[in-house]
């Protein structure tokens, strides 16, 4: 590890924006160093252990076509694939896995170190170092000096990062790490409009206590929906995860103590994620429900510890507790990690340009949570264009820009950089106006060549990608220029779907009742 470095780009942050950042600047070629706190928790699942869902695995599958990495380690770390909205149509059906967390977090590792021209460095980045309006490198709390005139900031919830569980507060980026509050301070020296959101995350528990055989089963597909277009089978074992709910008694646990929780009692002043909400804020808005789903997830393989998807809370440990035993299967249930919440400082997203280069210090970019959006999905795709942008800007070519006609990580970017941020963001399939064009199964044809010319899809896969669509092409014009006939053969088919003959193949398949096997 060197003293002092010089690189082409430094990024900030080994979370999900800083990885996908780091690993696209030194595949295009420009010298990168990764500088994150501690080396063994890059790519870290804060939260969540799974990846994709409604428009995030829209996310994924884009991140895919441009040569990102999630993709490919969320393939060859997931437990259990399931493709959501199956009922409905496909420009909403998106994949979604659950993942190994640990594996997650190994996997990335071990594919970073692969990278050429790419570094990591642990340490804290304490001031942003600048000269005539742009930036130089930065300083680290050893002092060290890394410099490049390209840096990216993807810091997610570090920034003055205050934890909450119950009346106890702590100073941490998240449970375990410390907050960066010298770097805090070096942000908002530069006059950027700063803001305060909060996120939670749910208690942690033992499997062996938690009484699964009482519970529903929710296995995975048979036959997986994969985020990258070149996964062609699950590495791991797949696993099922298990469904309960809350009950008008755990919902008076939570009522009776809404005086300690710290969202209630007036402690946390960061607004929390709409869609994403805590336990408590749910039994309080939506005080007609008596019972809310509650998702048994395996963290792990092994599945040694199970997240609770659905039971967000920063109350007190003992009203954890209390709440858990009035759940079924969950009545003697042994905390792990108590749920808490996390308050953070993000800075105005509207600072910036498309590219994610901030207007006030030129070769300064953020990507991520603290450009005030939630989620490993929305982290990873600004983590990929700021990358592609910064790396480009140190290797003197011009700055790529995505159109909200042309992929969801375009209108991400678009929406951040014009309408700002007031709550936590998270992408949603409404948001986008050409929804039915921006499908998970043609991303590859919408982004692929742009990846491709950017130097991040490499040559096999794009050949591959060629050939599936030559293919796609001669079946498509197959089905225009081939019409039902009078024929006898054909007779079947008359019948069947009531057509005359004359009407060409491809006007049959768009009858939903009617598939390609037919
Ligand atoms: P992170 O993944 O947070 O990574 C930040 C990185 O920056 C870390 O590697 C850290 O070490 C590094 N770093 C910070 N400061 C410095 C410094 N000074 N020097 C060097 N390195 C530094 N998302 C959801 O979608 N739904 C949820 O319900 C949800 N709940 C959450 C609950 C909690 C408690 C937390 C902590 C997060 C939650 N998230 C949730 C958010 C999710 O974790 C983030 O959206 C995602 O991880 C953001 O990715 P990121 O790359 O921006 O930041």
């Amino acid at each position: 590890m060197p003293v002092n470095g010089h690189y082409d780009v430094i990024v900030i942050g080994g979370g999900h924006a800083g990885c996908e950042a780091a690993a696209a600047a030194a595949r295009m070629g420009a010298s990168t160093a990764l500088l994150t706190l501690q080396l063994d928790m890059v790519a870290q699942m804060s939260c969540n252990p799974s990846i994709g869902g409604i428009a995030k695995g829209h996310l994924v599958r884009e991140i895919d076509a441009l040569g990102g990495v999630m993709p490919r380690v969320a393939d060859a770390t997931g437990i259990q694939f399931r493709l959501l909205n199956r009922r409905r149509g496909p420009a909403v059906r998106a994949p979604r896995a659950q993942s190994d967390k640990k594996r997650y977090r190994e996997a990335m590792q071990r594919l970073l170190a692969g990278v050429p021209n790419l570094e990591t460095v642990q340490g804290e980045a304490c001031e942003i170092l600048h000269r005539g309006g742009r930036v130089t490198g930065l300083e680290l709390a050893d002092g060290r000096r890394l410099t490049a005139p390209a840096v990216i900031l993807t810091t997610g919830t570090f920034l003055n990062g205050l934890c909450h569980v119950g009346e106890q507060k702590f100073r941490a980026g998240r449970s375990g790490e410390r907050a960066s509050l010298r770097l805090a301070d070096s942000v908002r020296g530069f006059g950027f409009r700063m803001g305060r959101l909060k996120t939670g995350t749910p208690p942690r528990l033992r499997r062996e206590t938690v009484a699964l055989d009482a519970l529903e089963e929710q296995p995975g597909d048979p036959e997986p929906t994969f985020f990258s277009f070149s996964t062609r089978q699950a590495r791991l074992p797949q696993v099922s995860c298990w469904i309960t709910h809350t009950n008008s008694k755990a919902h008076q646990i939570l009522n009776d103590n809404l005086g300690r929780s710290p969202l209630y009692g007036g402690e946390i002043v960061g607004i929390g994620p709409r869609y994403c909400p805590s336990i408590e804020d749910k039994v309080v808005k939506f005080a007609e429900r008596e019972s809310h789903q509650l998702f048994l997830e395996p963290e792990t393989l092994e599945g040694e510890i199970i997240y609770v998807n659905g039971l967000s809370t920063s109350m007190p440990v003992d009203v954890q507790r209390a709440l858990l035993r009035e759940i079924p299967g969950l009545e003697r249930a042994e905390i792990v990690r108590p749920g808490y919440a996390v308050e953070y400082d993000f800075v105005e997203p509207a600072q910036l340009r498309r590219t994610l280069e901030t207007f006030a210090l030129g070769g300064l970019y953020h990507a991520g949570q603290i450009n005030g959006t939630t989620g490993y999905e929305e982290a990873a795709a600004q983590g990929l264009v700021a990358g592609i942008n910064a790396a480009r800007q140190a290797l003197g070519r011009e700055p790529v820009v995505l159109g909200r006609e042309s992929s969801y990580i375009g209108i991400l970017v678009d929406d951040l950089v014009t309408k700002g941020v007031d709550e936590p963001y998270r992408m949603f399939t409404s948001r986008a106006e050409y929804r039915l064009l921006l499908r998970i199964d043609n991303a590859d044809r919408r982004l692929m060549p742009l990846g491709r010319e950017l130097g991040l899809v490499p040559e096999d896969v794009f050949r591959g990608f060629e050939r599936k669509w030559a293919r796609m092409d001669r079946a498509g014009e197959f089905l225009d220029s081939t019409r039902v006939g009078n024929q006898p053969a054909h007779e079947e088919l008359r019948e069947r779907f009531g057509v005359e003959a004359g009407t060409s193949l491809a006007q049959l398949l768009r009858r939903p009742e009617c598939s390609i096997g037919d």
